[in-house]
C-alpha cells in the first residue's frame, strides 16, 4: 500500500532527537528551530518526560473515560496554576482541531446560535467542524447544515459589531497569534473591544492557543498579553510535547452535562502522563522565562541580516519576513545549513517556532548560516 500523497517531503529521515537537535539516518545533526509546527515544547525527548511516559506505559496506557483517572485532575490542577485560569473546566481530547470542533460545538449549546466569526488567514483545523485557510483559498466545513462561517479581516471592529448586530453569531473564533496565515494577531484594542462585543451580543469568545499557547508567546497564552478573558480556550501542539493531546479551558458559566462532549482516547493515562511532564517541565525549568529572554536575543541578533524587512509574532513564535519567496532560502537552510525553519501562507515569511529550551548560541547558529545563505543565494 502506499502513502496518500499529500505532503512534499524533504530527503531526510530523522532516527534521533535530543533537545533542539534531530540527527538522521546518516549521523547529520540538524538545528530544529520548527518544533515539528510548533509541537515539541520542552525540547525532544527531554529525560523527565521520558521517563514519566514510559512509567505511566508500564502501568496503564488507556482505558475509557467513564472510569475514575486521577491523572486527568492533577493535568487540570497543574494547568490551572500555571496559566492563571484555574477557576476555568478541562475538557481533554488528542488534537487542536478536535478541541476547535468541541469548542464550536459547546458554544452553540450554550447559546443555541450557530453562526461563526473567524478571521481571513485564519487556520483552526481541517475536521468537519473546523475553518481552514490554505493557499489564500478559504476551506468551510461546518458543524451541520446550519452552521455558516463568515470571515472578516482582522482588527476592523466595526465590521465585528456589524455581524454580531444580526443576531444570530454563536461565537467568535480567533488565534492569539495567527500560526500558519502568517503571524499576524489583533491589537490589543482589538480584543479587549472584541471580549467586551461577545458579552454585550451574547457570543462566545474562543480563543484558538492550539499553537500560540503553552509559553510559545513568552506568555502562557497569547491573548493575556491583552489583558483579556476568553469563554472558552482552545489547546493541543505543546500541550503534549509530541503526544497527541488537545483540550478546551471552559469559562464557569457553561454548565456541563453528561454526555454534552465526549472522545474516546482524550484524556488517557498515557496522554495525561506527558501532558503533566510538560507542564512540570515548563514550571521547573521557568521555560517561559527563556523564551522571553532568547526572544529579547533574537530580535537584537536579527538586525545583522538587512535583507529582513520585519520580525512579526512574539516570544518564540516568530515570522521572518523578506521581499521576496522564501521557498529556496527555506530549502538551503534544511539542505545545506542543517537547520529547520517554517513555511506560511505568506510566501515571504520564514517561521521560526523552535523548542522553548532553545538557547542563544542556537540563535547565533541560525544568523550566521541564514546571512550566508541570503549571500550564496544573490
Ligand atoms: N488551530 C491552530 C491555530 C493551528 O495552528 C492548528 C494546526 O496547525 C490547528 C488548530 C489544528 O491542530 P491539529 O493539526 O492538531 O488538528
Amino acid at each position: 500500500m502506499n502513502l496518500f500523497d499529500v505532503y512534499p517531503l524533504y530527503n531526510i529521515t530523522p532516527v534521533k532527537a535530543v533537545d533542539c537537535t534531530i540527527t538522521d539516518e546518516n549521523g547529520v545533526e540538524y538545528l530544529d528551530l520548527y518544533s515539528g509546527h510548533g509541537v515539541i515544547s520542552i525540547g525532544h525527548t527531554q529525560p523527565h518526560y521520558v521517563t514519566k511516559v514510559k512509567e505511566q506505559l508500564d502501568n496503564i496506557g488507556f482505558y475509557s473515560n467513564a472510569i475514575q483517572n486521577p491523572l486527568q485532575v492533577e493535568l487540570a490542577q497543574k494547568l490551572g496554576e500555571l496559566s492563571g485560569y484555574d477557576d476555568y473546566s478541562l475538557f481533554l481530547c488528542s488534537s487542536g482541531a478536535e478541541a476547535n470542533e468541541n469548542a464550536l460545538k459547546l458554544a452553540s449549546f450554550h447559546n443555541g446560535k450557530s453562526r461563526v466569526i473567524a478571521f481571513d488567514n485564519s487556520f483552526h483545523g481541517r475536521t468537519s467542524a473546523a475553518v481552514a485557510v490554505t493557499d489564500n483559498k478559504k476551506i468551510v466545513a461546518p458543524i451541520n447544515a446550519q452552521q455558516v462561517v463568515t470571515f472578516l479581516p482582522l482588527n476592523q471592529i466595526d465590521l465585528v459589531e456589524t455581524e454580531l448586530q444580526k443576531g444570530d453569531v454563536c461565537t467568535v473564533i480567533i488565534e492569539g497569534i495567527q500560526g500558519v496565515g502568517g503571524l499576524d494577531e489583533g491589537t490589543t484594542e482589538f480584543f479587549q473591544a472584541l471580549e467586551k462585543l461577545c458579552k454585550q451580543y451574547e457570543a462566545v469568545l474562543i480563543l484558538d492557543e492550539v499553537q500560540s499557547g503553552y509559553g510559545r508567546s513568552g506568555k502562557f497564552f497569547a491573548h493575556q498579553y491583552h489583558n483579556i478573558k476568553a469563554d472558552i480556550i482552545c489547546l493541543a501542539k505543546g500541550m503534549g510535547n509530541g503526544f497527541p493531546i488537545g483540550g478546551i479551558l471552559i469559562a464557569p458559566h457553561f454548565k456541563a452535562s453528561y454526555g454534552l462532549l465526549g472522545t474516546t482516547f482524550g484524556g488517557s493515562h498515557l496522554a495525561c502522563a506527558a501532558g503533566i511532564a510538560v507542564l512540570d517541565v515548563i514550571k521547573s525549568e521557568k521555560l517561559m522565562d527563556n523564551v522571553n529572554a532568547v526572544s529579547e536575543y533574537f530580535m537584537k541578533a536579527i538586525q545583522q541580516v538587512p535583507e529582513i524587512i520585519k520580525v512579526k509574532g512574539k516570544g518564540l513564535m516568530l515570522g521572518v519576513e523578506f521581499d521576496f519567496d522564501v521557498s529556496a532560502l527555506r530549502k538551503k537552510m534544511i539542505v545545506e545549513k542543517h537547520i529547520f525553519t517554517g513555511s506560511a501562507n505568506n510566501k515571504n515569511l520564514l517561521r521560526i517556532l523552535p523548542p522553548l529550551t532553545i538557547t542563544t548560541a542556537a540563535i547565533d547558529t541560525f544568523i550566521v548560516a541564514l546571512k550566508e545563505s541570503l549571500a550564496e543565494l544573490k
